[in-house]
């Protein structure tokens, strides 16, 4: 380990943190420790770095903002890519963006609302970087990363690819997206609209979260994606689980679909309220919830 943090440290800019705690780095504030953690500071840096932990045979996984990521208690034994340094943003003046994966969802809501550029003003308060929405296909009310995704330039240990949306096979919270491929940059396509417009209906997006999820406590948004035709939140409720707990993870009281972290909370704990909740609601329903959450790491 110590001769592979030793070689990334002569091509990264970054520190290259040995054992750092994930929790520091997830909206829930989980997660064990990661054998490596970097931050590329750039493309060449990101591939340079892939290049040599594939040549090392060291697994990777690219972080986000956290904030759709459930890390096991015992950790990641291998490199963790923090994205928040790749933050670039491109207006190419035909209604086209290219942005850089680490970049922050809301920072690029904002910046395509003043220029006019609707498409994605529902997503407004997700917490995510672009490559986390992208993976996931991030939406909100009739929005999604769908709904704009030109490509992706996806990066890996045999260098940078571009995908055509197409083969992204973007659906619902899910795309095609391998884990270990990275997104380097995105290729966004806009519709024009009215700034003011665009504007209002963000904060409009941003007051409405704010009421329906300002759940208090640290948490990874929703748990469980919705059925076909069915609300998970609705479908926990109505099983009288709202508010049931198991060790340091509870089910929110505001939100359902929410697991908080009252404090405290491990992983093997959420890993137990999510299978309790899975059981009680296939036993009443026939329907078995399946996680949006990405569940990584070791026990
Ligand atoms: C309060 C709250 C509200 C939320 N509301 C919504 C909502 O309305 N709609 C919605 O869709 N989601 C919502 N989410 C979930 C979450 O914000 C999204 O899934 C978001 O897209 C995750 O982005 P991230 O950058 O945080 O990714 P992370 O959580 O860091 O990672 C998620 C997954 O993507 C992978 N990944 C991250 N970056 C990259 C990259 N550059 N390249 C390749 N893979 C990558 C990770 O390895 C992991 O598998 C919410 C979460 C919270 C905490």
């Amino acid at each position: 380990m110590n001769e592979v943090a030793a070689a990334l440290r002569e091509i990264l800019q970054g520190p290259v943190l040995v054992g750092e705690p994930l929790r520091r780095h997830t909206t829930w504030r989980i997660g064990g420790p990661a054998a490596l953690f970097i931050s590329p500071q750039t493309e060449e840096e990101l591939l340079a770095a892939l290049h040599l932990l594939a040549r090392v045979k060291m697994p990777w996984m690219a972080l986000g903002t956290g904030s759709n990521l459930l890390v096991r208690d015992g950790g990641f034994r291998g490199a963790v890519i923090h994205m928040g340094d790749l933050q670039s943003m491109t207006f190419r003046g035909d209604g086209t963006a290219k942005v850089g994966g680490g970049l922050s969802m809301m920072r690029l809501i904002r910046q395509a609302v003043k220029r006019g550029l609707a498409g994605l003003e529902d997503l407004a308060g997700i917490p995510a970087t672009v490559g986390g929405a992208v993976k996931m296909n991030a939406g909100a009310g009739g929005q999604d990363m769908a709904g704009v995704l030109e490509g992706a330039f996806l990066a890996g240990g045999d260098g940078m690819e571009y995908w055509p949306a197409s083969r992204l096979d973007m659906r619902y919270r899910a795309s095609a997206v391998p884990f270990d491929r990275i997104v380097a940059a995105a290729v966004l396509r806009f519709t024009p609209g009215d700034p003011e417009m665009l504007s209002l209906s963000v904060q409009q997006r941003l007051m409405a979260r704010r009421k329906a999820q300002g759940v208090g406590k640290p948490n990874a948004g929703s748990v469980f994606k919705n059925p076909p035709g069915q609300q998970a939140w609705r479908l926990i409720d109505d099983s009288g689980l709202r508010g049931h707990s198991v060790g340091g993870a509870q089910i929110s009281e505001k939100h359902a679909n929410f697991i908080i972290n009252r404090g405290g909370a491990r992983a093997a704990d959420v890993l137990s309220l999510i299978g309790e909740i899975q059981e009680v609601v296939q036993r009443r329903t026939g329907i078995m919830l399946e996680p949006e959450v990405q569940v990584v790491g070791e026990v």
